[in-house]
């Protein structure tokens, strides 16, 4: 088993990584290496697996037997210690110029351990414009083994001249039937639950193995699909966009609170708080202060983010449920993802027209391309359920 055997439904894209490793190792004992090249952009939908695909790409250039799955340098790379393996992880809404000149100066070393320095750079689509500009001067006038792994949603995420200097590759949603696979073979989860998670989760790696594990993950998900049957009225709408923003903001509040509460307490460690009072102060006077300041700033960016993401996890849901209503409306034998909310789905398809039922996934969809531009999530979610209640209105 090598590393790219772990990617989940992924076979194409698995041999042109397979392909360009070999390539790789031919330049490093001074061949050609036709195949190989210094900037990458892995692509593909939320939870394909985009990071996972740049990750075992970085373990098998480091490894001697390209990615074998087991050596101690795809070890390192799974751990997150490879000493020329950096990994950048944008945790706020933007990535700014500051702190790509300082990763491209990081980058621009030579490989500790000899053979490369790969920068593996997660949803690099939130670099600034100057970050971006900054990031395509790195991309133009490479160092000699460094090696850029960007990850996106899709190619147009990324500035033209950046992509048209990039070789793509790209992922594809993985069937449910591999995600269940994986979910039961890799993570020990039964094969009922695995195969209900997978197809909830349409495809969605990390959101199935939430649903497998997590039972509080699989109460909100029967909160947001409950939503659909429960507008019968104008209260009852504004009511579930109500509980709808709340759920999202617990959820995010659970997961950003642990990560603020360690990253506050590390610097202020730093900073020379615990030897005593006065040490923190001396400390805050020498740019302590500042710099809370600036993580307080990042961290409230990464509560936005993850609320926002969080919604607009809950409004692909309830895009899929509508998907369903129509196949059910239409009696499509196709597998359905809210096979478990049966009733819900038969009750709307016997009230709803399919273009009504057209119209409301319009409707979320709206709602999401305002959330994206910012309108306050209580209003654009508010607006998407009157659509919801009433059709067309
Ligand atoms: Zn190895």
């Amino acid at each position: 088993m090598g590393v790219f055997d772990d990617l989940v439904g992924q076979e194409r894209a698995a041999v042109t990584l397979r392909r360009a490793s070999a390539a790789g190792a031919e330049l490093l004992a001074g061949g050609s290496g036709t195949g190989m090249t210094h900037a990458w952009l892995f692509t593909g939908p939320p939870g394909s697996g985009r990071e996972e695909a740049a990750r075992a790409f970085a373990a098998a250039l480091f490894c001697a037997d390209q990615g074998c799955g087991h050596c101690d340098m795809c070890h390192q790379v799974t751990v997150g210690s490879h000493p020329d393996l950096e990994v950048v992880r944008p945790q706020g809404l933007s990535y700014g110029v500051k702190d790509t000149r300082r990763l491209i100066l990081r980058a621009a070393g030579a490989p500790a351990l000899g053979r490369w320095r790969v920068v593996l750079f997660e949803n690099a689509d939130r670099a600034t414009e100057g970050a971006s500009n900054a990031l395509l001067k790195a991309i133009e006038e490479p160092p000699p083994r460094t090696v850029w792994l960007l990850c996106a949603p899709s190619p147009d995420d990324m500035m033209i001249t950046i992509r048209s200097r990039c070789r793509v590759v790209t992922l594809v949603t993985p069937p449910a039937a591999a995600v269940a696979h994986m979910l039961a073979t890799r993570e020990n989860i039964p094969p009922e639950t695995a195969e209900f998670a997978a197809r909830a989760a349409q495809g969605h790696i990390d959101r199935a193995r939430r649903l497998a594990l997590d039972e509080e993950a699989r109460r909100r998900r029967d909160a947001v699909l409950s939503i659909p049957a429960s507008l019968t009225g104008v209260a009852e709408c504004v009511t579930a966009a109500e509980r709808l923003v709340k759920t999202a903001e617990e959820e995010a509040a659970a997961v950003t609170s642990a990560l603020n509460e360690s990253e506050t307490a590390e610097l202020r460690k730093v900073y020379g708080e615990g030897s005593s009072g006065k040490g923190l102060n001396r400390g805050l006077i020498r740019g302590g202060a500042g710099a809370l300041k600036e993580l307080e700033e990042r961290q409230k960016s990464r509560a936005t983010r993850t609320k926002r993401d969080v919604i607009d996890g809950a409004l692909l849901d309830l895009v899929a449920f509508y998907r369903d209503v129509l196949a059910v409306r239409f009696g499509a034998s196709v597998e359905l993802a809210n096979e478990d909310h049966r009733a819900d789905l038969e009750r709307l398809a016997a009230s709803l027209s399919p273009e009504d039922i057209l119209r409301g996934i319009d409707a979320i969809m709206r709602c999401r391309a305002r959330l994206a531009a910012n309108v306050n999530p209580q209003i654009a979610v508010e607006a998407m359920a009157l659509s919801l209640w009433r059709p067309g209105f």
